[in-house]
């Protein structure tokens, strides 16, 4: 899937229009703002807390290289070169981090180069007290990806044991390895953490027959999006799709044929919607599908679609599945509870007219003007 955050700066993808607001923002503590979990919002703010941390390291770990370099007596002319080439790598990636929103350097060059370097100057006798290093470190391998960090971890090792090699192997070893096995060590587990913390997010907020997204995941989306209308005017609707009958076909056919319509059913609407779009079980055979950018009309026009679709739609052979949809854009409601109160009555309102169709809700929208030039955003 294309990562639609990855491929422009930051401050795009945040939609701030400059990146002298984005910082504001980020200086600001703005991290959080969007509480509604979106699935793109969470690799935003994952990536500017990764951005800001960057910035930080990046900075000390230039400041540490110097320091290491001009502490160094007697000081070597080669680990000088060295010193002033990491330096400078690294402050230019922490200038391109806060110019770009991006980091265009590879980190882990830099990273791996200031590490060697402090490693140098304390084998040259420039720090004593090389203890403060472990944080340093610890917090270096929270931010590299697990291969990138091994891979600085095996140009250190090597170095280590350059330097060593000058130097004759002695007691020293014993403490660098110890220092690159603590390393190792805390970002397997920090590793372990994330991906845990991520199957976390996934099982809270999908439901596992069908793949959708939840009822839990439901409240905060709406609230986004009746947010979204009433700062910037930007449509959305909702759908509320309710498979008629399916008690029946459960009686008749079974529970595993009955969950076999339900996943049959999620597969062609999120066939159907765009990546924008979202699609929650509500519960049982009910399914809501939140359409971004898109008013009452064309709203309907989908759910009509959907709604050929699925009766066109063989799931069981011989035997039609039909559904009866309830349409409500965000125009004339004041509260996600009332858009889906709305949009449940809607649907009700399709039962009683005879299942097996669409109905639109009928309240009146507050803002007409704000509807046109939706049909545009739609593909
Ligand atoms: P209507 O046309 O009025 O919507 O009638 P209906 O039979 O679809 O509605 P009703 O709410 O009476 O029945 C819903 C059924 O959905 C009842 C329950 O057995 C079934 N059901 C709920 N959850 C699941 C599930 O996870 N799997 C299966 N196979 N059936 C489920
Ligand atoms: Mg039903
Ligand atoms: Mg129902």
């Amino acid at each position: 899937m294309a990562d639609p955050v990855k491929d422009k700066p930051l401050y795009d993808a945040m939609g701030y229009q400059s990146h002298a607001r984005f910082w504001r923002g980020l200086l600001s503590n703005d991290i959080g703002s969007s509480a509604g979990l979106d699935p793109q919002d969470v690799q935003i703010e994952r990536r500017l807390v990764l951005y800001r941390l960057m910035l930080v390291i990046m900075l000390v770990a230039a400041g540490t290289v110097l320091a290491g370099a001009l502490l160094t007596k007697p000081q070597p002319v080669l680990l000088s070169i060295f010193s002033g080439v990491t330096t400078l790598l690294l402050a230019g990636s922490a200038v391109q981090i806060y110019m770009q929103g991006r980091i265009l350097l590879p980190p882990v060059v830099s990273l791996g180069l200031t590490i060697t370097t402090v490693i140098w100057a304390v084998s040259q006798g420039g720090y004593q007290q090389e203890l403060w290093l472990f944080p340093l470190m610890i917090a270096l391998t929270a931010l590299l990806p697990l291969r990138a960090a091994l891979v600085a971890g095996g140009l250190t090792l090597i170095a280590l044991v350059l330097v060593q090699g000058w130097q004759g192997f002695g007691e020293e070893i014993a403490k660098h390895a110890a220092l690159f096995s603590t390393w190792l060590f805390s970002l397997a587990i920090m590793q372990l953490l994330t991906r845990q913390t991520d199957e976390l997010a996934d099982l809270a907020l999908t439901d596992p027959l069908t793949g959708a997204f939840n009822r839990r995941y439901l409240l905060p989306q709406t609230r986004r999006h009746l947010a979204d209308f009433q700062r910037y005017a930007r449509l959305s609707s909702l759908l509320l799709i309710d498979i008629d009958y399916f008690k029946s076909i459960n009686d008749e056919m079974g529970h595993v044929e009955g969950d076999r319509v339900l996943k049959a059913l999620v597969e062609l609407i999120e066939g159907r919607i765009r990546g924008v779009d979202m699609l929650f079980r509500l519960g049982g055979e009910e399914f809501v599908v939140l359409l971004s950018q898109v008013g009452a009309q064309t709203a309907r026009k989908i759910a009509e679609e959907l709604r050929t679709k699925i009766a066109a739609q063989e799931v069981i052979p011989g035997r039609r599945v039909t559904v009866s949809i309830g349409v409500c854009d965000v125009t004339g409601v004041d509260s996600a509870e009332e858009w889906l109160e709305h949009v449940d009555r809607a649907m009700y309102e399709a039962k009683r007219q005879g299942r097996d169709r669409v109905h639109l809700d009928s309240a009146p929208p507050r803002d007409p003007s704000s509807i046109e030039g939706t049909l545009s955003m739609w593909r």
